[in-house]
């Protein structure tokens, strides 16, 4: 692990990744993406939802309403059914119509739906009516059911015409009629009940089908009877053309849709129910923009809540995203600026060690060293050689070609000086002035004296002119002390050892290598 990171927690670490970045933003799209897609989902289910309930809605509707429809029918074909009886049995004389005409004041009475009751000759004149009197020359040859069942010799069910106004009141009316028939079977007439379509009406006014709903009741050839909402212009029109008797009845006698009304435009979802036993259909519908009225409210208050959200989310994940880079971009340049900072330091550390002149170790680094080897020496028992050099008539050079030919001359010395280092552990130093030193570790005086030969001689190979020494070329001495360390013997011996050996070079004419030994010692004292 590198320093850097030493100290640094772990998610910190982890966060400071550049690939966190990518990836942060990726989740933040995707959290919002989520969010959108799980609503959209649940709008899209509650919308399923609704219409799902409104086709059993439309779909119980219809079965009441034909239930309905059945029983009334039902009712006025069993009062059919008695007055044909009693008009072919008991004649159309003229006590018998009396009688008949009570009988049929009572069930016109007695049933809301029944809007009256009427029997006609073979020629189509009116025999007997639960209104009692019968108009001046009425006749109703002319009328669809009378044409039918004059045509018709073997139907003998109920017949269910196209709606029409009633010529006794004016008021719109469904004919159930059957036909009557003499001994022989010959056509005798028609029996009539007319069903109020005002009494449809109003009960049908009592179903909640909202603002855009229908009810319709229709003859199997898609003639309109009934319709909610009441539109005079609809009734008796035809509906023949629409999906319901286009497409759907033939195939199923009950079902449900989703279309668009041939009669006023509007889309809704619609159920159907053949009425059994009776050539009618009800149709219920419900317009699907009732159906859907809440669930779009309800849809635009959720997409204002989610859009605020996602907003929300979105803005969030840009903050987060931010202060990541941010942090990232922080990291970077606190890292660049150690690094520097680092650097600095080393550049400072090296130039505290080193001599500005000769970039070799200066005197600090020097004392540390011979510290470090000295006690290494005496640890292993190992020789540790010290050469001191002195640069001869330095003073007179200087005084002769100046201060800077005399540093110019001291960096050539130095080069030549670092060419006596031979080991990574050897150590060349600038002493002071123009005096330096070689610190040799695990070498013995024979090295020692090789080493301070081959500088002395590279000096003297560089050959710099020296007009105030004798020999006019510049020229160095050196002293040489070598000592595997005792007990009590300390490094300072070392020094003034070599410094010995220096003086006594000086002495014995300069430009030479002297070793510290006894004579030494003597000589100098
Ligand atoms: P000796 O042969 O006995 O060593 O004679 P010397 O002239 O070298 O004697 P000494 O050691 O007294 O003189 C050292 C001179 O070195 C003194 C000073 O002018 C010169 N010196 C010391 N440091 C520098 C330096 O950094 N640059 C220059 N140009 N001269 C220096
Ligand atoms: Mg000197
Ligand atoms: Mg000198």
């Amino acid at each position: 692990m590198s320093d850097e990171h030493r100290d640094t927690p772990h998610w910190r670490r982890w966060l400071l990744k550049p690939a966190v970045l990518p990836l942060a933003r990726a989740f933040v799209v995707l959290v919002c993406l989520s969010l959108v897609a799980t609503d959209a989902w649940l709008i899209w289910k509650a919308r399923g939802v609704q219409l799902r309930d409104a086709q059993i809605e439309t779909s119980n509707l219809a079965s009441a309403l034909a239930r309905q429809a059945a029983d009334s029918l039902k009712k006025a074909d069993t009062v059919l059914l008695d007055l044909v009886e009693r008009l072919q049995v008991d004649g159309t004389g003229p006590a018998q119509l009396q009688r008949l005409n009570g009988l049929m004041r009572q069930h016109v009475f007695g049933q809301a739906e029944l809007h009256g009751l009427f029997a006609y000759d073979r020629d189509g004149n009116w025999l007997v009516t639960s209104f009692g009197t019968i108009p001046e020359g009425a006749n109703n040859a002319d009328r669809e059911y009378f044409i039918f069942h004059r045509s018709h010799p073997d139907d003998h069910g109920p017949h269910i015409g196209p709606p029409i106004r009633s010529r006794t009141n004016n008021q719109w009316i469904i004919p159930v009629s059957r036909r009557l028939e003499d001994a022989q079977g010959n056509f005798a007439g028609v029996a009539l009940a007319t069903l109020s379509i005002g009494y449809f009406q109003q009960f049908y006014g009592t179903f909640d089908i909202r603002d855009k709903g229908t009810i319709n009741l229709a003859l199997n050839d898609g003639t309109v009877l009934v319709r909610k909402p009441f539109l005079e212009s609809t009734i008796g029109s035809s509906i023949a053309n629409g999906p319901v008797f286009k497409s759907l009845l033939p195939q199923s006698p009950v079902g449900s849709s989703m279309h668009v009304s041939i009669l006023d435009g509007v889309e809704r979802l619609f159920s159907y129910r053949q009425i059994q036993g009776y050539p009618l259909v009800v149709i219920a519908g419900l317009a699907k923009e009732d159906v859907l009225a809440d669930w779009r409210a309800d849809t635009a208050r959720q997409l204002v809540v989610i859009s605020l959200l996602a907003s929300l989310l979105g803005l969030l994940g840009f903050y987060l995203v931010r202060l990541i880079k941010q942090g990232q971009k922080a990291e970077a340049e606190l890292l660049a600026t150690r690094d520097a900072l680092r650097s600095f330091n080393q550049r400072l550390e090296k130039q505290a060690l080193e001599d500005e002149l000769t970039r070799l170790a200066n005197r600090r680094r020097f004392i540390r060293a011979l510290d470090d080897e000295f006690a290494r020496a005496s640890r292993y028992q190992r020789p540790l050689a010290l050469v001191l050099l002195d640069v001869d008539y330095f003073k007179q050079y200087n005084d002769i070609y100046g201060h800077s030919a005399g540093d110019a001359c001291l960096r050539a010395v130095a080069k030549a000086i670092r060419g006596g280092q031979k080991r990574p552990a050897d150590l060349a130093v600038r002493y002071g002035g123009e005096e330096f030193c070689l610190l040799l570790p695990e070498t013995d005086a024979a090295g020692a004296l090789q080493v301070a030969e081959q500088v002395r001689a590279a000096v003297e190979a560089q050959a710099i002119v020296h007009a105030g020494c004798p020999w006019l070329r510049l020229s160095l001495s050196a002293g040489v002390h070598v000592l595997t360390p005792q007990v009590g013997d300390g490094p300072e011996m070392l020094v003034k050892g070599a410094d010995k050996a220096l003086y006594a070079a000086k002495a014995a004419g300069r430009d030479r290598v002297m070793l510290f030994d006894q004579s030494v010692e003597q000589l100098i004292g």
